[in-house]
């Protein structure tokens, strides 16, 4: 077992801080890697180094492959720590690592590869024997597509084979509509994955989302650690995930995550990923959908059920570790949830909202845990992804969840740019989730014409201010001087600490 003295986190914003935390757990040096946009950000403030790579786009410095480890090698770094998104599902990236003599923690550049496309992990989840949704995997004529759709029967998904994030995905009710539908989601994919490649499956109208978080090492043990439902989504992206699923029963969980340990098997998996499962909600039958071979964001809802931190496991198992416990040792305690807050404006379609977070203030309360990247007067740019932090909260049961995150929500003030906060208090306290029924299209159906509650300031608030505003002015007009020479109004003579350009 070869142990690291020191990572390079080819990363940014929260996830970044996260493995930095981790690593000084571990005693592990970090090296932070940034973009001009992020040079007085968090993780470089927490990293015990850092290399700036480039400019702001993630095109000259997060998606710089070759920067990156030329960083690592010069820093002294024995390893790298992907994160997710940019470069963590890129099995060159992943492959150039390696073979610079660099630990790569996560999978190996074949099982990154295998899962790459979802029509080629949906080929490897049948000869697995999981379940897939019925569908075409494209490769032919639109013609091809058009018979393919009427067998499938509509409604279909057209969908991204290399797609990510909920890009490239495009909803069908009608053979009129297929064409354009397959030519937008073409378009999409290509712009967002440098691949055009589509094909189609049977949408199911009334799904929860299941994903299983599974965990292998390099002794031939693979487990899974639980199920996180993550139904509650809004562009096919999620917004609110938790842990356990209120639609989950033993036999259903042993019955999903053995099949998701099966395709984990199936690439001879190392490390921590997750298999992505669709579930119907009418017959509660699962289909895969795709594995994502890398840390997920919503992994702390399945820490804090577990107790594990999977960001040690992950160091742990890189180096050669086995897992330290078996399938009957995990156990799934109490009720997780994590919120994603985003700077965005659920009453115009999510758009990002860009500016300056003129305040933070995270809220601090048992069982609440806040896993964010930024700090007052950070900046959320037009660059990356407008996640401010995630709020995760432990309880006893849903019930307590539930509460736990609407007061950790109410005490959290993000001043400077509009954020969901208000969205996802309203979503909480929606019957359909509180009763644990959300689906996947809840979002859409039940919130397309939501609006911001008003946040006019009471009166009362706003006679204080007043007042505060106008102590502070009187109190620092006059100089305590009792000197009749001098000028009591003189700025020169002021002792209220004002200084030029502070
Ligand atoms: P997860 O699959 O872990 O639940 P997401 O699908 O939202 O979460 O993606 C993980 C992270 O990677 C997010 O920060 C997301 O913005 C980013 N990401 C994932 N796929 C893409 C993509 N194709 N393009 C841009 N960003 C992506
Ligand atoms: P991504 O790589 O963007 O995460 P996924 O295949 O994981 O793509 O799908 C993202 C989301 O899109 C799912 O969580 C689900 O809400 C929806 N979705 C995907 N496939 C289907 C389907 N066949 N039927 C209904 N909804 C689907
Ligand atoms: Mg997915």
């Amino acid at each position: 077992m070869t142990a690291i003295q020191k990572v390079l986190i080819a990363n940014r914003g929260e996830i970044a801080v996260r493995i930095i935390r981790a690593c000084r757990e571990l005693g592990i040096r970090t090296v932070a890697v940034y973009s001009e946009a992020d040079a007085e950000s968090l993780a470089v403030r927490m990293a015990d180094q850092a290399v700036l790579i480039g400019g702001a786009p993630p095109s000259e410095s997060y998606l710089r492959g070759d920067k990156i480890v030329a960083a690592a090698l010069e820093m002294g770094c024995d390893a790298v720590h992907p994160g997710f998104g940019f470069l963590s599902e890129n099995a060159e990236f992943a492959q150039a690592v390696q073979q610079t003599g660099l630990i790569f923690i996560g999978p190996s550049p074949d099982a990154i590869r295998a899962m790459g496309l979802k029509t080629t992990a949906l080929a490897l989840a049948e000869r697995a024997t999981v379940p897939t949704v019925p569908g075409y995997r494209g490769g032919g004529s639109d013609d091809d597509f058009a018979r393919a759709a009427d067998q499938i029967g509509y409604p279909v998904l057209v969908k991204a084979a290399a797609g990510g994030g909920g890009k490239g995905m495009r909803i069908v009710r009608a053979a009129a509509e297929l064409s354009a539908a397959l030519e937008s989601a073409r378009r999409e994919a290509l712009k967002a994955f440098a691949d055009e490649r589509v094909f189609l499956e049977k949408y199911i109208e009334t799904a929860r989302h299941i994903e299983f978080q599974i965990f292998a090492d390099a002794h031939g043990h693979t487990l899974h650690l639980g199920e996180r439902d993550c139904s509650v989504q809004r562009r096919h992206q999620k917004i609110i995930e938790e842990s356990p699923s209120p639609a989950m029963t033993p036999a259903l969980r042993a019955e999903m995550g053995s099949a998701a340990v099966r395709m984990a098997q199936a690439v001879g998996y190392i490390n921590a990923g997750t298999v992505e499962f669709i579930v119907d909600e009418r017959d509660r039958r699962f289909y895969f959908l795709e594995m994502n071979t890398r840390l997920q964001v919503e992994h702390p809802v399945t820490e804090l059920v577990t107790g594990l931190d999977l960001v040690h496991l992950q160091f742990h198992v890189a180096t050669g570790g086995a897992l330290p416990f078996t399938q009957e040792q995990i156990t799934q305690r109490g009720h997780a949830i994590e919120c994603r807050v985003y700077a965005e404006d659920p009453a115009n379609q999510f758009l990002p909202a860009i500016g300056k977070l003129l305040r933070v203030e995270e809220p601090h309360a048992p069982g609440v845990r806040i896993d964010s990247g930024v700090v007052s007067g950070d900046s959320i740019t037009i660059y990356y992804d407008p996640m401010i932090a995630k709020v995760i909260v432990y309880g006893t049961d849903r019930a307590q969840a539930i509460r736990r995150m609407l007061a950790a929500l109410a005490q959290y003030v993000v001043m400077g740019v509009t954020t969901n906060i208000p969205f996802l208090r309203n979503v909480l306290k929606f019957p359909q989730f509180v009763e644990g029924n959300a689906t996947t299209g809840m979002i859409e159906r039940e919130f397309g014409a939501w609006q911001a509650p008003s946040n006019t300031p009471p009166d009362a608030a706003l006679i204080a201010a007043a007042l505060s505003e106008m102590l502070t002015m009187s109190a620092g007009t006059k100089t305590a001087t009792s000197n009749p020479d001098e000028d009591a109004y003189s700025p020169w003579a002021k002792a209220d600490g004002f200084r030029l350009g502070a």
